[in-house]
Parts: C-alpha cells; sequence; structure tokens
C-alpha cells in the first residue's frame, strides 16, 4: 500500500493542513467563518468517539473480567496495573520538578507582564478556582466513594463517570464468573458480539480522523488566536520559558521513560510502539480528551501492538481515568512557576508535598480538555500558593492539554504492553494497515 494511503499519515496530512489553514483563517479575520462551517466536524468526529466509549469499555471490559475465570488472576493484573501506573506518575512529577527548578522559569516574568496577565485572566482564574470549590470540600473517602454508582444508566449516561463504568463492569464481570457457563452463555455471547461490533465502528470512524483533525486543530488555533495571531505568539514568547519547561518534561518522559518502561519490561521494539500508537496520539493531540480517544487507543493497543483483549479492556480504561503522567507533570511545573513568578521560595517540604498531591490530583482529573488546571487549584492550595495565579498561566493552556493529553495517552498504552507481556499476553504486533481495509471492504461485501 502506498505511504500516503496509510492512516497516521493522512491523519498527520489532516495536522499540518489544519494548522495551515487555520494561521491563514486567524490571519485573514475567517475565525467566525471556521467556527460556523469548519469546526463542527471536529465536534462530530469528538462526539463519534465519546459515543462509543462508554459500551466500549462495558463490553470489552466484561468480556475480560469473564474471561479471566478466576479472581486470583484479576487481583494480580489490577494491583500490578496500578503500581505501575503510580510509580511512572511518580516518576513524571520528579522529572517536572528537577526541570522547572533547573530552568526556574517563574524568575523570568517581568513583573509588569505578571501583572497584565493576572488581569487579563482573572475572570477565567476565577471560574476554574470556583469549580475546584466542590473538590475542595470533598472528604477524604470521596473518590472511593465516587467509583460506586447508585445507578446504573447514571453512570453510563456521562462520559465522566468512566470510572464507576469500570467498577459497574468489573462486578458484572465477576458475577459472570461465579455462575455456571451454561447458563451465561448467551449473556457472554451478547457482550462480546457487542464489543466486535463497536470494535468495528472504531475503524469506520477513523476513516474520518483526518477530516476530524484537520476540523479542530483550524477550530482551536482560531479560537484562542480570536483573530489575532499576534497576540498569540507574544503570550507565547512571554511564557515561552515555562512551555520549554512543560515540554521538555513531556518529551523525557514520553521518549525517555516509556521506551526505558518497555525495554524493561516487554520484548517489544520501541518503533513498533511509537508506530502502533501514533494514531491514537494524533487524535489525542487534536481532541486533548484521553477519554474521547480511549476507543483508539484501544484498538490500536489490541490490533496494532497485539495487546490481548483481556489486558486491553482493563488497563486502558482504567489508565485513561487514573493514569496521568503528562497532566501531573504539567501541574507540578505550573506550581513550582506560579510560585516562582509570585516570589515564593518553596523548600523540600512543599517540592515534596507537589509531588503527593500531583500524583493524587491526576488520578482525580477527569479525562476531558482542561481538566489539569482545576485540579492544579487544589495543589496551589496545598503548598500555600494563592490559587488566582493560574491566570498566569491560562492563555497557553490549551496547546499545553494538547501536548500532556499526548503523553497521558502514550503512557497508558505502554503499561498495558508491560502487563500484557508479564503475564504471557503479548501477541506478534500486525502493522500493516491492510487488514482494516481488508475487514472492512469484506464487512461491505457481505453486507
Ligand atoms: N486533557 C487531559 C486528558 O484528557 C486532562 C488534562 O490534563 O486536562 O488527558
Amino acid at each position: 500500500m502506498p505511504w500516503y494511503r496509510k492512516l497516521h499519515w493522512q491523519i498527520i496530512a489532516g495536522l499540518i493542513l489544519g494548522v495551515l489553514y487555520g494561521v491563514f483563517a486567524a490571519l485573514m479575520g475567517l475565525g467566525e467563518i471556521t467556527q460556523d462551517w469548519i469546526t463542527p466536524f471536529g465536534t462530530i468526529f469528538i462526539n463519534l468517539l465519546k459515543l462509543i466509549a462508554v459500551p466500549l469499555v462495558l463490553t470489552s471490559l466484561v468480556c475480560g473480567v469473564a474471561s479471566l475465570s478466576d479472581i486470583r488472576k484479576l487481583s494480580r493484573i489490577g494491583g500490578k496495573t496500578i503500581v505501575i501506573y503510580l510509580a511512572t506518575t511518580t516518576i513524571s512529577v520528579t522529572i517536572g520538578l528537577v526541570i522547572v527548578n533547573l530552568l526556574q522559569p517563574g524568575h523570568q516574568i517581568p513583573s509588569e507582564l505578571r501583572d497584565s496577565l493576572q488581569a487579563t485572566y482573572q475572570a477565567d482564574a476565577d471560574l476554574q478556582t470556583d469549580k475546584a470549590q466542590d473538590t475542595r470540600d470533598r472528604g477524604p473517602l470521596q473518590p472511593l466513594l465516587d467509583m460506586v454508582p447508585e445507578n446504573f444508566f447514571g453512570a453510563a449516561s456521562d462520559n465522566r463517570n468512566m470510572l464507576q463504568m469500570v467498577f459497574v463492569a468489573i462486578l458484572i464481570g465477576i458475577g459472570i464468573i461465579q455462575v455456571s457457563k451454561q447458563k451465561v452463555n448467551v449473556l457472554l455471547e451478547f457482550f462480546s458480539g457487542l464489543n466486535e461490533v463497536i470494535i468495528r465502528l472504531v475503524d469506520i470512524i477513523m476513516l474520518m480522523a483526518p477530516l476530524g483533525v484537520f476540523a479542530l486543530i483550524s477550530g482551536t488555533i482560531t479560537s484562542i488566536a480570536a483573530d489575532d495571531l499576534s497576540q498569540v505568539l507574544e503570550l507565547l514568547s512571554a511564557l515561552g520559558f515555562y512551555c520549554l519547561a512543560v515540554v521538555t518534561g513531556l518529551i523525557i518522559q514520553t521518549l525517555l521513560t516509556y521506551p526505558t518502561l518497555l525495554k524493561l519490561g516487554s520484548p517489544m521494539p520501541i518503533v513498533t510502539f511509537f508506530k502502533g500508537i501514533a494514531p491514537a496520539q494524533l487524535v489525542g493531540f487534536s481532541t486533548s480528551s484521553s477519554g474521547a480517544t480511549l476507543p483508539v487507543t484501544m484498538e490500536r493497543c489490541k490490533e496494532k501492538l497485539g495487546v490481548s483483549e483481556e489486558v486491553t479492556s482493563f488497563v486502558l480504561p482504567l489508565g485513561a481515568t487514573i493514569n496521568m503522567d503528562g497532566t501531573a507533570l504539567y501541574q507540578a511545573v505550573a506550581a513550582v512557576f506560579i510560585a516562582q513568578s509570585l516570589g515564593m521560595e518553596l523548600g523540600l517540604a512543599a517540592q515534596l508535598t507537589i509531588v503527593l498531591t500531583a500524583v493524587l490530583a491526576s488520578i482525580g482529573t477527569a479525562a476531558v480538555p482542561s481538566a489539569g488546571i482545576i485540579m492544579l487549584v487544589i495543589i496551589l492550595e496545598a503548598i500555600g500558593v494563592p490559587s488566582a495565579g493560574i491566570a498566569l498561566i491560562l492563555g497557553v493552556d490549551r496547546i499545553l492539554d494538547m501536548l500532556r493529553t499526548v503523553t497521558n495517552i502514550t503512557g497508558d498504552a505502554a503499561v498495558s504492553v508491560v502487563v500484557a507481556s508479564t503475564e504471557n499476553q503479548l501477541h506478534d504486533p500486525d502493522l500493516s494497515d491492510e487488514h482494516d481495509r481488508v475487514r472492512l471492504s469484506s464487512q461491505n461485501n457481505n453486507g
């Protein structure tokens, strides 16, 4: 197959054209037309992915747990997954802290710029602080409480409740293991049939990915530029050191920590991993949501990286909701940056508090755009830095959100490969795009 027909090249083309068109539209004052006529295609693409996320998690997790056939195996895989997730997040926060302490980006901010940023983004900062109020008022066991829904449809009706769905699906799976095979056969067939259908739907939706990505990127550029690109460039250069600290950290985590983890814990060549996961990274970059990207991440890990159904369906939905290495790194850098620019020095105790709260906050961060900034408020309060300081970084948050989401997704995928490998559930990866098309066309022919 010629290279230009490969999905990831098509998505990259959509991305580049989206950036070019977005800049052009912002320069020519075409922001409104773009928002009216192009952005909706991006929204349709995200909606399609979100539409299948809950049923995909439910069906694949039920099948996955039911096929584990004993609870001990489930708790072993579960325990291993959570320990690796916590370890990678802690490493990520530590990388962020080392970089921000070395680069000291907060000390580069002139006081006039700090005052003007604070004045411009004050209203937005107040809004985010208000949103954090709910989280702040919660008791210590609230995250545990949040996992257990009181109503199945309530949990299934909101994509933010993914962790509740994970819980319900595991519960149903455990129930199925306890009942004799004969009695639950029909039920299992139903879940696995539905699961197959949804996986086919991911293939079909991904045909729209190049267009969806084009629309999302050009929409994002015109909305942050609001017809005035020079303002964005000014902001980027003013906060350049801060952005550099976050981006350097994300690059180290993505290109050093995960490859090392893969080397230590699996036989998978690094290039194979990145080739396989690239389309999910690109969708994560354009949607800024690991929740919306979950169906693509699951499909890529299973079909292209050879991770078993069992591991994919358990490790990835859990990871999309609780494992956010990019977000935790960004929260640590941002917290120290804000403290530095407000002239506050953070000692060792405060930095250790950041490690702990950033790991916990990233677990509690919803897998949706800009969720990381709400939890940042909690971290700032934990270390005694005024939360209004987030006004300093709001202007560049969207761009950093796109990048940290890529790291979040890559981390989930890397851990799924390692867990699968240690469980002897890593099959030969199939990196050709051929079989997708064959599958889709044979599907059409059958129809
Ligand atoms: N957008 C991120 C995600 O969905 C969360 C965040 O850091 O805001 O992975």
